[in-house]
């Protein structure tokens, strides 16, 4: 192969270029983003997100609510040794897995329903390592002052200053992981024992493994990877192109307006240039680094930064704010034709939408409808596997079950355990001997558990149709009478 090309006659400027390219290394290096602080609306909009996100997020754990005795009283819990997700007055079993199913479908159809509106706002505005690189930019700035003071820095030669800047710097990043990594396994473990158990060294392995890992995690990401993590590890920006549309709300740099561009001094006439001043204040405020004058690229994620920079160069010069907006590509295309642009709003109810809406909607429904409609009581059934059945004395088919009672109340419960379909059967249960042969065969679950039960159930040879007889199995609370109902087989000799 490579004979082949050297032999194919190419003009020289060609073999130049790939004599360059053979000196090139594989991955460029990464180029180092000083972004400047600016000032806006969307700024402002951003610091409101972002103190609300992780007000929630460091606080929610220490939310208390009262779920009776013997419970967890935090709001948000997950509980993995007890086997329980408490979320406020809601408490899933991990039979009830689904309902996780269900909020990563609702969180999957928002974020598609989000981004077909307005493009990538979850990255720009509430994408965790969005909110905490914010929070980690804002912490560098207060200590190493603005983009020109951190650039001058960084090129200066060590120095007392430097050490004690830099020092301070990680410093307060390592707190603040350390306080993310610490919140994070609050949602596992019951925050106020956990903190207190922390500190003197009597909390376990595992939660000082975790908190580590995530003090780690968050310090590498937010302090060190930050726009690498949006550019190179996520996969968002992949197929977030698959979800925009030309009505959908992006961060775009007006060209036909700003163009062409040029330096501008103060009292020259606008007429035959565009209205970009190529200040470059867009570029330095991106927390990126890009330039949204190239026009959409992967790398934005749509924080708006460089709207407020370039609206507030536009209100210096006089001009109309709106030179980079949030807009749409069709109204683009459209006022660079001299035509009116449409608002956004107008174009809300598109069929992507629909869809996403319509999808959300049925989710979100049948969610709904199975908590409030949601049983206390739940019966899982194992049939035994061996041996499938076995032969009585008396000539009787046996099948043995291991029945297990959820009961998801905060009291001890009876149930009266019942057949379907199958003709003539006895149910006898391992170790309650007690029970009357023919009266009800009566279980009991204490509060907030599982219970066991070794059931067997026992046919003459005769009513047994076929070998393997569908039939079910039927729990009844004795006092409210909610019933659970699993079905299963019978199983006989071949006939
Ligand atoms: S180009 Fe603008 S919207 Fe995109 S990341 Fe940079 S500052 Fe944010």
């Amino acid at each position: 192969m490579t004979e082949a090309i050297t032999q194919t006659p190419v003009a020289s400027e060609d073999v130049l270029s790939r004599e360059q390219q053979k000196r090139q290394p594989l991955y460029a290096g990464r180029v180092e983003v000083y972004p400047r602080a600016v000032k806006g609306p969307i700024r402002r909009i951003k610091w409101a997100i972002l103190g609300v996100l992780l007000a929630l997020y460091y606080l929610a754990p220490w939310l208390r609510w009262d779920r009776g005795p013997d419970a967890p009283d935090q709001a948000f819990l997950i509980d993995m040794a007890n086997r329980r997700a408490y979320f406020m007055w809601i408490e899933i079993w991990p039979q009830e897995v689904y309902y996780l199913a269900g909020l990563l479908l609702l969180g999957a159809f928002g974020l598609f329903m989000a981004t077909s509106i307005a493009g990538r706002v979850w990255c720009g505005f509430t994408c965790p390592q969005t909110v905490w690189t914010d929070l980690y930019m804002w912490v560098e700035r207060k200590i190493e002052g603005d983009r020109n003071a951190r650039i001058k820095l960084d090129q200066q030669p060590w120095s007392g200053r430097k050490f004690r800047l830099r020092t301070t710097k990680h410093a307060v990043w390592l707190l603040i992981a350390f306080l993310t990594g610490g919140a994070w396994m609050m949602y596992y473990q019951d925050a106020p024992t956990l903190v207190s158990e922390f500190f003197v060294g009597q909390s376990s392995g595992t939660v000082y493994f975790f908190v580590g890992l995530f003090t780690f995690t968050t310090y590498l990401l937010a302090g060190w990877a930050r726009e690498q993590v949006c550019t190179y590890m996520c996969p968002w920006p992949r197929f977030q192109s698959a979800l925009l549309d030309d009505d959908s709300l992006v961060v775009t740099y007006q060209g036909w307006r700003g163009e062409p561009r040029g330096k501008h001094k103060r009292g020259e006439s606008w007429e035959g240039r565009g209205h970009c001043i190529d200040d470059r204040l867009c570029v330095a405020v991106c927390p990126t680094g890009i330039d949204i004058r190239d026009g959409l690229q992967l790398e934005c994620i749509g924080c708006g930064l460089c709207v407020d920079a370039c609206n507030n160069v536009m209100d210096k010069v006089g001009l109309p704010r709106g030179l980079v907006k949030f807009d749409s590509e069709a109204n683009q295309r459209a006022q660079a034709r001299g035509e009116a642009p449409v608002h956004w709003t107008k174009r809300l109810i598109r069929p992507r939408t629909l869809i996403y809406i319509g999808i959300i909607a049925l989710v979100a429904g049948i969610m709904l409808a199975s908590l409030t409609t949601r049983a206390t009581v739940d019966i899982n059934v194992l049939h035994d596997r061996n041996p499938l059945f076995v032969r009585l004395s008396d000539g009787d088919i046996r099948n043995g079950f291991t029945i297990k009672i959820l009961n998801m109340t905060r009291e001890p419960r009876a149930y009266t355990l019942g057949l379907e379909g199958l003709e003539n059967a006895a149910i006898s249960v391992a170790g309650r001997e007690d029970m009357a042969a023919d009266g009800p065969i009566v279980l009991t679950a204490e509060a907030d558990t599982i219970a066991n039960y070794r059931v067997y159930v026992s046919v003459p040879r005769d009513t047994l149709a076929s070998e393997a007889e569908p039939m079910a199995f039927l729990l009844t609370e004795r006092d409210s009478g909610e019933t659970a109902r699993q079905e299963s087989v019978f199983r006989g000799p071949e006939r």
